[in-house]
């Protein structure tokens, strides 16, 4: 059996960029070890190229637990002090891209398999192993394709996925947390119509630009409405208590607690007002041709995310609010928020199994994304999934801000946080 870091290293070192993506590597990569060691398992292709990988260990009872991680990767980008494909190891850690987002989480997974599978426990249900394609561009040849296709392949009582947001130490206190929900997204085009004439004899015409400057004025007036789904609620009211405040926590009282969290640790505050209310944030403006020409269509990009419990209609209203008739609105991309109840059996397992692997003094706290990962259709499709982003607390404090970026790392003992956490976690609940 691979060592854990060996398997990091390995992955690190196969391209899987994408696009293209070329998950292929990595999927012949875990066959060759499955293979070896007697574990079924397939490759299923959605394009050339394109490659999934699927295991299963174990068919003695009706328990399915799905481990799942993505196999590709974002560009690297500029600016690396290593090899982002080189797998370097420099003491504690290893650099490379997807070291952090997904390809550790993938051979925590692989590891925890191939664990039970040498031990040899009899266990009750299936562990079920998926490394998923294209991720990182929506899923297509990856996830979506893996439901549509073979839906029964991946069906599970719930999954673990990447997701989570990695642990936080506030006042002394260590906070793990577990991923329930992802916002959703009402990408919103604004479109502001006018007269084109002369640039010289502006009042013949009515200008599109202006029109939109104001609507845009008026959208950065936007004061969301606070919501605060019940997993949230809690959430902040033990990181209240951390703080040693005597309050309870309700949507009136929130950005009071979230700008005094906000001095503890700001991007983790920021993250938080995340998780209790729909942001809009207009990224994109395109309007006029022409110096000296008055122009007749301007044209706004809006990057909206609704919590669960809002939708399109939610958006149309809120806007409306803000919006003169004159502003036409279109959603031409829309996906629903997703969400799994952190009032269930599974969802008390992983916090039982974190407080056995991370210590009992540590909090375990609900949380939801404010972006997407390949969970949400999972949730669509009746699985429910949490996201998880253990890390050893005070270990590397700065690693998260690598993820996506340059010199992406992560330590050796965050790696084997999360290994001893999905081996106990499939022992517990499969045997
Ligand atoms: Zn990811």
């Amino acid at each position: 059996m691979p060592a854990l870091e060996k398997i990091l290293v390995d992955l690190i070192r196969l391209d899987t960029v994408n696009p293209p993506g070329n998950e292929i590597l990595v999927a012949r990569y875990l066959k060759g070890i499955c293979d070896a060691a007697g574990i079924e398992n397939e490759i299923v292709e959605a394009a050339p190229g394109r490659g999934n990988f699927l295991a299963r260990l174990g068919r003695g009872g009706p328990r399915r637990l799905l481990y799942l991680a993505h196999s590709d990767v974002v560009p690297v980008g500029e600016g690396w002090a290593c090899d982002p494909f080189g797998g370097e190891q420099h003491g504690s850690f290893i650099y490379g891209r997807g070291t952090r987002d997904c390809k550790g989480l993938l051979a925590a997974q692989l590891h925890a398999l191939l664990r039970l599978a040498r031990e040899k426990i009899p266990l009750g249900g299936s562990l079920i192993f998926v490394a998923t394609a294209d991720e990182e561009r929506g899923g297509k040849y990856g996830i979506r394709h893996l439901l549509k296709h073979c839906r029964d392949k991946v069906q599970a009582d719930f999954a673990v996925n990447e997701g989570g947001e990695e642990p936080v130490i506030l006042r002394g206190r260590t906070f793990f947390f577990f991923q329930v929900g992802e916002k959703g997204t009402a990408a919103c085009r604004l479109l502001a119509r006018g007269v084109a004439c002369h640039g010289s004899m502006p009042t013949l015409g009515d200008n599109a630009v202006t029109k939109m400057a104001a609507a845009l004025h008026a959208l950065a007036s936007y004061r969301a409405e606070i919501k605060l789904v019940p997993e949230v609620q809690f959430l902040l009211q033990e990181l209240a208590r951390a703080l040693g405040l005597e309050l309870t926590v309700t949507a009136e009282n929130t950005d009071l607690l979230l700008e005094k969290l906000v001095l503890e640790d700001r991007g983790f505050a920021e993250s938080l007002r995340a998780m209790t209310r729909m942001t809009v944030s207009p990224n994109v403006v395109q309007g006029g041709s022409k110096r000296n020409v008055v122009p007749d269509l301007c044209r706004a990009e809006v990057d909206i995310r609704i919590l669960p419990g809002q939708d399109e209609t939610y958006v149309r209203r809120e806007l409306s609010r803000y919006l003169s008739r004159e502003i036409e609105l279109e959603i031409p991309n829309y996906h629903a928020p997703t969400f799994s109840s952190a009032a269930s059996p599974y969802y008390r397992l992983l916090v039982e199994i974190t407080a056995l692997v991370a210590g009992r003094e540590v909090s375990s706290l609900p949380q939801i994304s404010p972006g997407a990962t390949d969970s949400r259709y999972l949730r669509e499709a009746g699985i429910p999934s949490y996201g998880m982003g253990h890390t050893v607390p005070g270990f590397d404090p700065e690693g998260r801000s690598t993820l996506h970026g340059r010199n992406e790392r992560i330590d050796i003992p965050s790696l084997q946080l999360k290994a001893e956490f999905l081996y106990r976690l499939a022992r517990a609940y499969l045997s």
